[in-house]
């Protein structure tokens, strides 16, 4: 007998034959792979998510077509900019690959504790409540995420952290469009909107472009695009490079049909706050880009 066909039927020795489907009181729960129970265990997951959710005013997912465009840099920003404004906030870092907002907010090294109704968030600057995968691995420790892994760690952070009450929940998605950004709109059906980051090149518009779309198609809203990496001033002669061209962020808004956030420059500040685990805008802020977050989230509120 294969081995394949070996390890079924070892499994179906586990499922009572005259199952009745009472899953919740039955002996075998956690051994049992009939698909069946398995859908109940999934929409008891999905109730808890939903119900944990009610408890979180707003819900704003940050995505990007692409990688190292700064969606994390923006990310923290912006929630900080919450943080400061007296609104209670949290964020999960959902970038399973390249988790970076524990080192943007100064938390490298912490872990996630068990409370006694669940995930404990970590405290961060200003008392920011944040989740990420980087704090259930060591730095040099690497894990191939599949997406079966991805997806149950998303349902995970959704259902067992105990935010509490927040105002406003950020979420930093992974690059791309790919199956966690689904699973994000299938756990939270009453997501506020998509916040979606871009640099200014047609090369990254193309990729962001292709987010706007899977918004659009699933009827999420989008609050708006913002361009980041936007022109660099040097400090020195004071002159103006578009490094990566300009107003690409502001050209795929108008033809996405949705609202333009703003830009934020290329700021050599920006990358050394972020290396140092001082939020930029904490620490910069009356620069032109702590500005520009603070702007930003206006509008957004
Ligand atoms: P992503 O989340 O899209 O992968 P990150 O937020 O991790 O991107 O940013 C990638 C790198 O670019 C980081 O080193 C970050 O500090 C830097 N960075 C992001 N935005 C800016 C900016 N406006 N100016 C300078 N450096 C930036």
């Amino acid at each position: 007998m294969e081995r394949e066909e070996k390890f079924t039927e070892l499994l179906r020795i586990n499922v009572d034959q005259n199952c009745l489907h009472q899953c919740q009181s039955c002996y075998k729960y956690f051994d049992c792979p009939d698909p069946y129970k398995y859908s109940i265990y999934q929409q008891g997951r999905m109730d808890i998510i939903k119900g944990k959710m009610k408890g979180i005013r707003y819900k704003l997912a940050v995505l990007s077509g692409k990688g190292g465009v700064g969606k994390s840099t923006v990310s923290a920003n912006l929630a900080m900019a919450l943080v400061q404004r007296g609104q209670k906030t949290g964020i999960i870092d959902s970038d399973f690959h390249g988790p970076s907002i524990p080192k943007i907010l100064g938390l490298q090294g912490k872990k996630l504790m068990i409370g006694k109704e669940g995930i404990l968030p970590v405290p961060g600057p200003l008392g920011i409540k944040v989740v990420s995968t980087g704090f259930l691995m060591d730095d040099n420790e690497s894990l191939t995420w599949f997406d079966e892994f991805k997806r149950g760690a998303l349902e995970e952070f959704l259902a067992s952290v105990q935010f509490g009450p927040l105002d406003y929940l950020v979420l930093d998605l992974p690059p791309g469009t790919g199956a966690e950004t689904l699973n994000m709109m299938k756990y939270i059906p009453d997501l506020t909107g998509v916040i979606v980051v871009t640099i200014p090149s047609e090369l990254s518009q193309g990729v962001a472009r292709r987010g706007v779309t899977i918004c659009q198609k699933a009827k999420v809203p989008i609050i708006g695009i913002i361009e980041n990496m936007s022109g660099f001033v040097c400090p020195d002669c004071g002159k103006k490079a578009n490094i990566f061209q300009t107003g690409g962020g502001e050209n795929l808004a108008q033809a996405m049909g949705v609202p333009f956030l703003g830009c934020i420059p290329l700021d050599e500040r920006i990358s050394q706050t972020a290396d140092n685990g001082t939020p930029f805008i904490l620490q910069y802020p009356d620069s032109v880009s702590a500005k520009t977050f603070h702007s930003i989230i206006e509008k957004i509120i």
